[in-house]
């Protein structure tokens, strides 16, 4: 059964009053009882010897007993106190028995006595005990016993025992309180948690539902729901920036292939229509437009390709100093076209990857450093061996790449100057698929501004025990 926050905090809260309270009044009740039997027992004892000294007193000096009628009056109080009172000579001859008095009242009196204690006191295991008490005259002449009869160790009269059941009733009236408040406090606290919780489900619930827009903003006085409700609003942006960007590439694919279809087409259709000759020329026009078209579309399923399934990767290790001297060679013709100054520097450096995979890294760093620098600049390829790795830098003296670009740079179609990569001809995928390639052999890859404006594109390669 799923209870909700508020229901557990109440009954977590409920069950530490219960167990406060009960504890508290076990511990107190049985230092109080303890107490309390001290005090009685001390109090019979006073008791008994304060009717011995009544008794000694109503004896003439000579040592004559009162009449009859004292003992009786006397003995019948002391019994509705629950005390049985025998008065003896010196002889230990019995001269008043109110047991004999009361004709049959005192058993009647005594096992009403043992009933009330036993409720009062349910441990209660006191027996009926007979005290037996010699008493004397002021000058200590000897006048005879007494025998006190009572429930002991101690016995309680109704006073005493109102102040033990209103004793109970404040201890009882103390842990309804306190379960009173601890329903009020985990209510309270059950609404300050769960009102922000329902925000943050809430806001999930409508990030499902494809409404990125919305933001919680609020904060609460609790960390753990503030950074819950941040990594939401989080997710929710970044969401937001997918779609956005999904959109934009969604509209640079079909910009992407309409344009050149467009321009095949009617360039075709005024051919057919005689309106253009079908020079060579033209010809060779229409086809360099076909040639891209299917670049672009390969260079789509590569990416199709590394994104679709995880890149199977062949590693061995080898010199990458080499392998970006022998790409950098591969653009010999187009850098002496453009009078471009390509640098291979540093020595050998051994890496742990896939040659051919890594290789496709190096020819899109190198082709864009050589495509985006202007003729007389200068591209300075240099890997190092350092204690996290490799650090592969791919340098240039291009124009470089906006700030706000770089975080996009490595999307696939995202170009950061698309007029001038149009000219280019850049699709806006190579970088995406250096991307997935570095990633795959677990290392990064990032862009950052060179000395003199151009870009720094840094790969950095974990070494072979890491990866
Ligand atoms: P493209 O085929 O367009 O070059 P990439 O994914 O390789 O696709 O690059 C994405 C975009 O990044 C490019 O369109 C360009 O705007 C920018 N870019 C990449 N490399 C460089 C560089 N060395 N200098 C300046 N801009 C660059």
């Amino acid at each position: 059964m799923k209870l909700s926050l508020a229901a557990k905090l109440v009954f977590s809260y409920c069950l530490i009053a219960i167990f406060l309270v009960a504890s508290l009044l076990l511990v107190s009740n049985y230092f109080f009882q303890k107490q309390f039997e001290v005090y009685l027992a001390h109090k019979q004892e006073m008791k008994n010897q304060e009717v011995v000294n009544l008794i000694a007193s109503s004896y003439t000096e000579g040592g004559t007993p009162p009449g009859g009628h004292f003992f009786e009056t006397l003995g019948n109080t002391l019994l509705e106190q629950g005390i049985v009172l025998m008065v003896y000579d010196t002889a230990g001859t019995e001269l008043f028995c109110v047991t004999k008095q009361a004709h049959g009242c005192c058993e009647r009196e005594s096992g009403g006595m043992e009933a009330y204690m036993k409720e009062t006191f349910p441990g209660y295991s006191g027996e009926y005990t007979e005290d037996k008490i010699d008493f004397f005259s002021d000058k200590g002449l000897a006048l005879g016993g007494v025998t006190l009869g009572y429930y002991g160790p101690f016995y309680i009269d109704e006073g005493e025992h109102n102040f033990i059941s209103r004793w109970s009733g404040a201890f009882l009236a103390t842990g309804a309180v306190f379960l009173a408040a601890a329903i009020g406090i985990g209510f309270f606290m059950a609404s300050k948690i769960s009102a922000p919780l329902q925000k943050v489900t809430q806001q999930a619930k409508s990030i499902a539902e494809g409404n990125y827009g919305q933001r919680i903003a609020e904060t609460t006085n609790t960390a753990e729901i503030d950074a819950l409700s941040a990594s939401i609003d989080h997710l929710a942006e970044s969401l937001q920036t997918q779609l956005a960007l999904k959109k934009r590439m969604a509209g640079d694919y079909s910009h992407e292939f309409r344009t050149p279809l467009t321009a095949l087409q009617t360039n075709l259709e005024a051919m057919i229509d005689g309106l253009w000759q079908p020079t060579p020329e033209r010809l060779e026009g229409l086809r360099g437009e076909i040639t891209r078209l299917g670049q672009m579309v390969s260079e789509v399923d590569r990416l199709v390709e590394v994104q679709s399934r995880p890149v199977q990767l062949n590693k061995t290790s080898y010199d990458v100093t080499e392998q970006a001297a022998g790409v950098a060679r591969a653009f010999e013709s187009e850098i002496q076209k453009k009078g471009l100054a390509v640098l291979v520097e540093g020595g050998a450096c051994f890496i742990w990857a896939d040659y051919s995979r890594f290789g496709q890294v190096l020819v899109n760093l190198v082709s864009n450093a050589v495509k985006y620098t202007p003729p007389g600049g200068r591209v300075v390829i240099e890997a190092k061996n350092t204690a996290k790795g490799t650090r592969l830098t791919v340098q240039d003296t291009g124009a470089g790449i906006d700030e706000a670009d770089r975080p996009y740079i490595f999307d696939h179609l995202y170009r950061a100057d698309t007029s001038r990569t149009r000219e280019t001809g850049g699709s806006g995928i190579g970088l995406s698929v250096a991307r997935e390639i570095v990633q795959a052999h677990g290392g990064s890859i990032a862009v950052q501004g060179a000395a003199g404006g151009g870009s720094c594109f840094v790969v950095l390669l974990p070494g072979e025990e890491e990866s």
